[in-house]
């Protein structure tokens, strides 16, 4: 089996201990004589990765004890509607972050329920900074404040939190959680679909502090209350069962390759093996983005013009590395660094850019 090194943006490269695991176990789990996704989501077998899954991203992400754990369907995107439709009642205002093409629509879905206050426009430069979280002037009446930890998309990343005082601060962690630690405890929901760092899509997490569970309006239709699913530990309707035993898997993985700790120094190493590509080749790649926002989960980067960037993936996929073009609406190249993707893979990328610029420079 040749395997590529997989710069996918998410769907996205998992472990391959995982995909053997699922492999091994897809047809007779444990020696039941059934598949786990043949079996009720009422049962052991399932129950048991349920909450396996649950505690291991409580213990992972040190979650305090004050905060429910959900699993959702929908992905991220019902999220941009959910947090709207619990939070922002009639005439009631939130502060937004626009920071990329995520945030944009998760503020467009806001807009829809109540009022939307823009504290950072990052439209104004094409997305390519973030603000000092010192600068940021909040609205004190607003219900909540929204953020995107990582710009998928852009390819832009915060790297400090901003501190919303009493204002519940909500993050869209999609494409970075369990990257790095994170102050949960300056955090009052934060929600990610599993396709980028934790597995399978299907599965949405949204880790939702107790205190706004009792802001969820009795008038929403179940499925779109938190407080429903946190009083059925996310088993009111049948949950996505294969994704949260796939993510279970990962998370298992990540713990056991020592935590989040060393998931940010291996992604650290990763975007620096990428970035000094780009940086020491003399302008013949460019980063748009500003250098103190840089993600370290995908990597957006320009060539010369679109006939070397044709070449360039053309010669990568040649080499083995898939899923270096970058979104069809921002069109360029982006490498997605995130946790599966082994460090020796970034290494390979940022090798072959060396050869590449030498060669078409
Ligand atoms: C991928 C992504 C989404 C959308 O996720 P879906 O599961 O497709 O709805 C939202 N936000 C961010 C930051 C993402 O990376």
């Amino acid at each position: 089996m040749a395997r590529k090194i997989n710069f996918n943006p998410g769907p996205a490269a998992l472990p391959l201990t995982v995909l053997e695991q699922i492999r091994e176990q897809i047809a007779d789990y444990q020696g039941k004589g059934y598949s786990l996704i043949e079996a009720s989501h009422r049962g052991k077998e399932y129950e048991e990765i349920h909450n396996a899954a649950s505690e291991l991203i409580r213990e992972t992400l040190k979650v305090p004890v004050d905060y429910k754990i959900l699993f959702l369907g929908g992905g991220a995107t019902l999220q941009f509607g959910m947090v709207a439709l619990n939070f922002l009642s009639a005439g009631k205002s939130c502060d937004f972050f626009l920071t990329g093409e995520w945030s944009k629509k998760a503020l467009a879905d806001a807009e829809k329920i109540g009022r939307v206050n823009v504290v950072f426009d990052g439209s104004i430069d094409n997305y390519t900074s973030l603000p000092a979280v010192s600068a940021v002037k909040y609205n004190p009446h607003s219900a909540y404040a929204h953020m995107t930890s990582n710009e998928t998309i852009h390819g832009v990343q915060w790297q400090e939190w901003p501190d919303t005082g009493h204002l519940p601060l909500i993050v869209d962690m999609s494409s970075d959680i369990m990257s790095r630690p994170v102050p949960m405890e300056k955090i009052a929901l934060a929600y990610a679909g599993a396709q980028k760092n934790l597995g399978a899509a299907g599965v949405t997490v949204v880790i939702i502090r107790d205190d706004l569970l009792e802001r969820c309006p009795d008038t929403l239709p179940s499925y779109l209350s938190y407080k429903v699913h946190a009083e059925n530990n996310s088993l009111y309707n049948t949950p996505p069962v294969f994704a949260v035993w796939v993510m279970r898997l990962v998370v298992e993985w990540i713990k056991a390759a020592g935590g989040l700790g060393a998931m940010q120094e291996q992604s650290i190493k990763k975007a620096e093996a990428v970035y000094s590509a780009i940086d020491e080749s003399g302008g013949f790649y460019r980063a748009p983005v500003k250098t103190h926002c840089r993600s370290k989960m995908n990597v957006v980067f320009r060539l010369p013009n679109d006939e070397l960037e044709k070449r360039f993936f053309e010669q990568a996929q040649a080499n083995g590395m898939v899923g270096l073009k970058g979104h069809r609406s921002v069109g360029g190249c982006r490498a997605s660094l995130y946790n599966a993707l082994p460090l020796e893979g970034a290494q390979a990328l940022a090798a072959f850019m060396k050869d590449f610029a030498q060669k078409n420079g």
